[in-house]
Order: C-alpha cells, then structure tokens, then sequence
C-alpha cells in the first residue's frame, strides 16, 4: 500500500466482493478463453475447485478454477503446478478474467 493510501481493488462484476489488489497485477496481458485476463500474485475472498492438468498453450500445467467466495461465479483459475521450467513464475498465481471484474476504490 503505497503512502497510506486505500488500494485500488477490483471487485467482482456480480457481487461487488472484492477480489484482488491493482498492485498485485503481474501481467495484464494474459489470454482466456473468454478473453482478455490479468494475472495477479494474490486473490482474496475467492474459493479454489478442484485441482486438474490442463494442457494450454504455454504447456502442461495443474490449475484449479478460483470462484467468488460470496456468490459463487468462476472467475477464473490458479496456477498450482507449471511443469515447464520457463511457466514456474506462475505457480499460486491467479488469472482473473478482466470482464469478471471490476474496479472499486480508484
Ligand atoms: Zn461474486
């Protein structure tokens, strides 16, 4: 948090639960299957499904998709095990698709 300020934080574009910090941004320019995603370090307030191998584009990894702790909506998944060593950064980090979020506190 930068000079006491509040962070600005995206909320989820259902409920309004907030989900994860600007600052925690790693990558803007990520690819869903639904479109644009952001990747962040960190998420708050979202619960993790089950864990599966999904071979995408960048190669084999395990992800579990992430849903909004409050109602529930997939929001995108975590990367829990990237098998390339190249795709390793990834590891605990979340996609979040950009159209399931919204911005609060900006
Ligand atoms: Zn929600």
């Amino acid at each position: 948090m930068a000079d006491g300020a509040w962070p600005r934080l995206y909320s989820c574009y259902k409920c309004q639960n907030h989900i994860c910090c600007h600052d925690d941004i790693v990558s803007k320019s990520f690819q869903a299957e639904s479109g644009r995603a952001f990747l962040f370090s960190h998420a708050i307030n979202v619960v993790q499904g089950p864990k599966e191998d999904r071979r995408l584009i960048t190669g084999l990894h395990t992800v579990a998709d992430v849903h909004c702790s409050d109602c529930g909506e997939v929001l995108g998944w975590k990367y829990v095990k990237a098998y390339e060593q190249l795709q390793k950064y990834k590891e605990g980090k979340f996609v979040i698709a950009k159209f399931k979020i919204v911005k609060a506190n900006w």
